[in-house]
């Protein structure tokens, strides 16, 4: 599979979203998050991944806006937190990201997490905010398919992403066949599982091969699976290293080897918990 830092693919309302990016969570405000995207955009990453949450959205638009890049050539993605949900108050959140990121758009609003009963009122709120022209692609995030069929009972807009964690150690098979049968790009985050699994013996004997480190295989096998992914480091060699993941493919063996890997192993919360 041949891959590029550059690739991108497109969505189910036919905009077009790059493969590989940054996420910011946990990366400090101020001048650790303008770093970071500082190392991210100037080594080729054109995807980034904040949230409300992570408090960092006013450093994201800064190191965009610093960076001189067209802004049409960076991918900006902003996600609601669960006190944001319901229709006025989703309106409104989405406004506050937008100001704060202080830039005239943003690329894809993501629904941060299912919360119950009021979801589906804040998806209607996404609808009026991609039809004012103010985000170019609306999605969710830790949606499991229960989640998603019920989406899909009460709205005619097709979610573009749905962004959960995933890795070798949560290989989420059914999920992924689900979204790709929807037409819905899966997005993945954790992809390192936040370094715990790094050193799992086959891993290592299989990045070894290959001349590359554990978490450089993690994204690679990611990638490979048609996932989007979006490591996160606020280390500017570690930034790097993870974008240096372009010149070598995965076997299908070692793919294999990889899914085998999985037993459901979460560094996040678990949405299937959620009703
Ligand atoms: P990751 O799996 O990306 O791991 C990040 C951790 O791994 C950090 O501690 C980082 O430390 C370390 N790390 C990064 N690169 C390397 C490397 N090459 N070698 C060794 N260690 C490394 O975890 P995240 O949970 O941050 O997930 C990535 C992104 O996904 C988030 O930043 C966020 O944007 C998104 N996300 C979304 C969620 C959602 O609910 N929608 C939930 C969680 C994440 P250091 O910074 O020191 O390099």
């Amino acid at each position: 599979m041949q891959l590029k830092i550059s690739d991108k693919i497109k969505l189910n309302n036919s905009i077009d979203m790059p493969l590989f990016g940054l996420g910011v969570y946990l990366t400090e405000p101020g001048k650790e998050a303008q770093n970071a995207v500082r190392y991210a955009l100037e080594t080729g990453y054109r995807l980034i991944d904040t949230a409300a949450m992570y408090k960092n959205e006013e450093d994201v638009g800064t190191a965009i806006r610093q960076s001189k890049i067209p802004r049409e050539e960076i991918f900006v993605t902003t996600k609601l937190w669960n006190d944001d949900h319901g229709y006025d108050k989703a309106l409104k959140a989405f406004d506050k990201s937008l100001t704060k990121l202080n830039i005239d758009y943003i690329d894809l609003y993501l629904i941060h997490w299912p919360v119950s009963e009021k979801r589906n009122e804040t998806w209607k709120a996404f609808e009026k905010i991609l039809e004012s022209g103010k985000c170019r692609a609306i999605g969710i995030s830790n949606y499991t398919i229960n989640h998603i069929e019920e989406l899909m009972t009460n709205t005619e807009t097709i979610p573009a992403v749905n962004q959960v964690e995933f890795s070798p150690f949560l290989y989420q098979k059914d999920l992924l066949e689900f979204c790709h049968s929807k037409n819905i790009q899966l997005e993945a985050y954790s992809p390192l599982s936040r370094g715990r699994k790094l050193d799992n013996p086959t891993l290592v004997a299989i990045a070894e091969r290959y001349s590359k480190t554990p978490a450089q295989i993690m994204i690679r096998w990611v990638l490979q699976h048609k996932v989007i992914v979006i490591p996160k480091s606020a280390n500017e060699k570690r930034i790097k290293e993870n974008a240096d993941i372009f010149d070598f493919n995965l076997s299908e063996e070692d793919m294999n080897n990889l899914d085998s890997l999985n037993y459901n192993f979460r560094v996040a919360w678990d949405p299937s918990k959620i009703v």
